[in-house]
């Protein structure tokens, strides 16, 4: 009996809009790719980019940068962390964000992960006295905790959070936007996130000054009155000369690829949902094999799916993996003992000092990860599934 394979590819987004494409070719025949280079009365994409993305997230401020982890980065020096300072963060993230935080010369201390792949609570609550005065929450894989209760220790100890958007740009919670909870929102828009400019990312915040700063920071020179997402100028008069200039500026050619990609974000979002709740759909009441239920305060994006194999000794979950490789499904197994393509793991990040999550080691034992690029349909959405289960049936018998 032949199985069937599926030959899609995982790594394969869509090609740009045209209209995206026709509003790139005008910057390049302008020659004014710098976001400060601007004709008379004209504002730059950059500039109506971040007044866009600022409207989409219902933030006062926001500021387009050269990527997510600059973005993190621009956050924590503009909050003052500095050499030495303890910031909280997850054990579960992508290396991007204790990099942001090693790139101030500060220590992250690592807080637990639990089955819903969401920061642990408990453990950031015993951990909120440990004297960081910054969260660096990622929104791993686009799961959200619950907001209310983690802003309730945060606001009670006076830990600053910071949130790392890159995998929840359109999703909420209770209907607040995802990136809205914290003092500042960080959002990712390289190729695998959910609107692409290769590299680049926005940070979001409705703080004055913090965002002055911020925008000093990106590399804006005395040119800040030029932005349209910005706090009013005077608010630099306290900031522009002791702020350091780190650039980190987006260009006018990516903002204009970003554009018109905002704009059908909404409508991207329902066609990555339909994808998700399609695998998930098959793979739910799989022996051996655990779905992650989505609570409902939450709006997903559903651009990747998780799922656990709870107790499966990992020479089995290494033959499932195997074995759906072999028929065109790629997963990523998060319990391998080498990591592989990226690090997620806190114990991958050595410059850090050395710590112990029992918990996340537990659940990360078990975990598989798949994207779902918006290049398959929801036909091989159930292919995907039906492969996976299939594996799975083959190991756990
Ligand atoms: C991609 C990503 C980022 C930001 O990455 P950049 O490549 O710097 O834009 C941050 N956090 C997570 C969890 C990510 O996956």
């Amino acid at each position: 009996m032949t199985q069937p394979v599926f030959t899609g590819n995982f790594t394969q987004q869509e090609p740009i809009p045209e209209t995206a494409i026709e509003a790139a070719v005008a910057v390049m025949r302008s020659g004014r790719l710098h976001r400060y280079n601007t004709a008379p009365g004209e504002d730059g994409e950059v500039a109506h980019l971040e007044e866009e993305f600022a409207a989409y997230v219902g933030a006062r401020y926001c500021l387009a940068v050269a990527s997510g982890g600059y973005a993190m980065g621009a956050a924590l020096r503009a909050l003052g962390v500095g050499p030495g300072d303890k910031v909280l963060s997850n054990g579960f993230t992508l290396a991007p964000v204790p990099g942001a935080i090693a790139s101030v010369n500060a220590e992250p201390v690592f807080v637990e992960t639990t089955e819903d792949l969401t920061i642990d609570l408990d453990d950031l609550a015993a951990k909120a006295g440990c004297g960081a005065k910054v969260l660096l929450l990622s929104h791993m894989r686009g799961h959200i905790c619950d907001m209310d209760r983690l802003m309730q220790i945060c606001d009670g100890a006076g830990i600053a959070v910071v949130e790392d958007c890159a995998h929840t740009m359109g999703g909420a919670w209770r209907d607040v936007p995802s990136g809205r909870h914290g003092v500042f929102g960080c959002y990712s828009t390289q190729t695998y996130k959910h609107i692409n400019s290769g590299e680049g990312g926005f940070l979001v915040s409705d703080d004055p000054e913090l965002m002055a700063r911020a925008v000093m920071l990106s590399g804006s020179y005395m040119l800040f009155g030029r932005h349209r997402a910005s706090p009013p100028v005077d608010t630099f008069e306290n900031v522009k000369y002791v702020t350091p200039n780190v650039s980190g500026r987006m260009d006018n050619l990516r903002a204009a690829v970003l554009r018109a990609q905002l704009a059908d974000l909404p409508a991207q979002i329902a066609r990555w949902n339909a994808l998700y709740h399609e695998v998930e759909d098959g793979l739910r009441n799989t022996p051996g094999l655990k779905v992650i239920e989505r609570p409902p305060e939450e709006s997903i994006v559903g651009s990747s799916i998780q799922v656990l194999l709870p107790g499966i000794a990992p020479a089995a979950i290494e033959a499932v993996v195997a074995g759906c490789v072999a028929r065109g499904v790629e997963l990523k197994w998060f319990g391998a003992p080498e990591p592989v393509a990226f690090t997620s793991r806190y114990d991958s990040w050595r410059y850090a000092p050395a710590q112990n999550l029992p918990r996340t080691d537990a659940i990360l034992a078990g975990l598989l990860d798949m994207r779902l690029p918006l290049t398959f349909t929801t036909d091989d959405a159930r292919l995907i599934a039906e492969i996976i289960r299939d594996e799975v049936r083959k190991q756990v018998s």
